[in-house]
């Protein structure tokens, strides 16, 4: 099938939540990808921050192959190695945790808020969770009410009672906002989907001193920037604090759907048998995909690369920027990364398309960068070239 058959097929049957762009992909190699007419592209995406390490990764494909010959599902009924061993990796690279697995972002965040509930309602009787305006923690229902932003609540509610939303960055609408009843706060390092916004450093590290002084759980959703994505393994390990519960998906299983949740060993003791589940919550292939991704984080060198090409990128686009009136900001840290412009971001991103450069806009005017952590220099002045080129062709066209 071309892609203009497979679009037309997808467009007759799924239901259109997306909004998707009318293109199909058929096969990947390292930072590229190719679409079912034969064209190439420079991914700068990764399918939403997902394939980390490129598509095709030699250790991940063989893991994914290997265990599938071996056994694909056993149910939580059971232990499997893929899982035991993905456990003690996850645990041990926390420190002291435990770890609850599901299948995706919103899974692992649901997962977190159901514990801090019940480690709340253990805890003096507490249930409220405080989260932050222009987050985003999933689309069920627990998770989007937990998300700060009005666009997605739209004709859903009423939602979740007992989520509290504060200003991003600001660590006294936090604790204004505590009272006897706050059990957690829940914050992402970086705001992802929000666009790329960071916190000054020491944000997480006065969360950490809120929640200590008023007892309460620091939950740090890292589905987007866990795995290395920050030139780090977590993104909260820049600021050198500890959280009590984190979570993981996105980028853990190297492309294979997966989630998981990870606590510190005494809040995760409240949750006994029976009170927790998902069925295909820590399958063995995708365990055994995301002890590869492991592997290559801790072998390859990899955190290491996306630490360094993620700085030139950011360099070299304030460098640009420099020469583009209509870019208000570079930002980002490792290969997680924001233009944010002054006007809309899709002109741009469909520029960089027609030069068969993936890149993804978000809250509107942030053009946002998610490239490969195994991306090389090389790699990277391609799709700077093709970005400069956008940003300059959009500037010429502002306002005619
Ligand atoms: C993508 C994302 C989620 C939701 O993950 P899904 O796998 O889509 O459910 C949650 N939190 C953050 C920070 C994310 O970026």
């Amino acid at each position: 099938m071309n892609n203009a058959e497979i679009v037309e097929l997808a467009h007759a049957n799924l239901i259109n939540n997306y909004g998707c762009m009318p293109l199909a992909f058929v096969r990947g190699h390292g930072a590229y990808l190719y679409d079912a007419d034969g064209n190439r592209y420079l991914d700068f995406f990764c399918g939403l921050a997902v394939t980390s390490l490129g598509h095709g990764y030699p250790r991940v494909v063989g893991a994914i192959k290997q265990q599938a010959e071996k056994l694909t599902h056993a149910s939580n009924v059971f232990h499997t190695e893929p899982m035991a061993r993905l456990a003690a990796r996850i645990a041990k690279a926390f420190g002291d945790g435990r770890v609850f697995f599901g299948n995706s972002g919103a899974e692992a965040n649901e997962a977190a808020l159901k514990l801090a509930r019940r480690w709340g309602h253990a805890n003096g009787g507490r249930f409220e969770i405080i989260s932050t305006l222009g987050s985003f923690h999933g689309r069920t229902f627990g998770t989007l009410s937990a998300t700060g932003q009005e666009k997605y609540h739209e004709g859903f509610q009423p939602l979740v009672p007992g989520f509290k939303l504060v200003p991003y960055a600001d660590v006294a609408a936090i604790e204004r906002a505590i009272d006897a009843k706050t059990a957690a706060i829940i914050v992402e390092p970086i705001q992802g989907e929000g666009g790329v916004v960071m916190p000054r450093p020491e944000y997480l590290v006065r969360l950490r001193e809120v929640c200590d002084r008023a007892r309460l759980l620091l939950i740090v959703d890292e589905v987007q920037t866990g795995m290395g994505r920050t030139g780090k393994l977590f993104g909260y390990q820049h600021s050198g604090i500890k959280p009590d519960i984190i979570t993981l998906a996105k980028a853990l299983g190297g492309g294979i759907p997966i989630g998981a949740m990870v606590a510190r060993a005494e809040v995760a003791s409240v949750m006994t048998p029976g009170t927790h589940g998902s069925t295909f919550g820590g399958n063995p292939i995708a365990c055994a995909a995301s002890l590869a991704v492991f592997d290559a984080l801790e072998h390859d060198g990899v955190i290491a690369n996306a630490a360094e090409v993620g700085q030139y990128l950011i360099t070299r686009l304030r460098e640009i920027a420099k020469e583009c009136p209509d870019v208000r900001e570079v930002r980002g840290q490792g290969m997680i990364i924001g233009v944010a412009l002054k006007h809309a971001a899709k002109p741009v991103v469909d520029a960089c398309f027609r030069e068969r450069l993936i890149v993804n806009g978000t809250a509107d005017t942030i053009l946002r960068l998610l490239p490969p952590l195994t991306l090389t220099k090389e790699e990277a002045d391609t799709g700077l070239g093709i970005i400069e080129r956008a940003l300059r062709a959009e500037a010429g066209t502002a306002g005619a």
